[in-house]
């Protein structure tokens, strides 16, 4: 009896129902993570694309061009940053429909220690090998 109500309880409760692969908890830990990691590049992006020292001195051509050259590879660093946070917020997205931790090319459960280190990996170890060798 007392295991029934138990069962009926944790099937009622929104939240217990494990979604995906992980439990909710892990998945949680995951999201929280994801989440900091974006919010440290978004800061990361606003400062590689700021628009300090430029414009000020341009007195000298040299300067002018050490700027430019400057701007340009601070713009490839926020393009690389604005490419880390899509396959962020596309983690958060598989988080929420519970496809968190499965490779989106071959199905498979993607190792806990892959996504300890990339956790907005979509891939698993073994897809990742076998595109590097193509
Ligand atoms: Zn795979």
């Amino acid at each position: 009896m007392k295991e029934k109500i138990k069962t009926f309880l944790t099937s009622i409760i929104p939240g217990r129902v494990p979604a995906g692969v992980f439990p909710a908890e892990k998945n949680l830990a995951y999201r929280k993570k994801l989440e900091q990691e974006k919010k440290r590049l978004i800061k990361a992006i606003k400062t590689a694309e700021k628009p300090e020292n430029f414009g000020n001195d341009t007195d000298a051509f040299d300067e002018e061009a050490d700027e430019a050259e400057a701007f340009a590879s601070g713009m490839a660093i926020s393009q690389t940053l604005r490419d880390r946070v899509n396959e962020i917020d596309l983690a958060l997205a598989r988080i929420r429909s519970g496809a968190y931790g499965v490779c989106t090319n071959c199905k498979q459960t993607i190792s806990e220690k892959l996504l300890e280190i990339v956790p907005e990996s979509s891939w698993c170890e073994q897809c990742k090998k076998s595109q590097r060798k193509r």
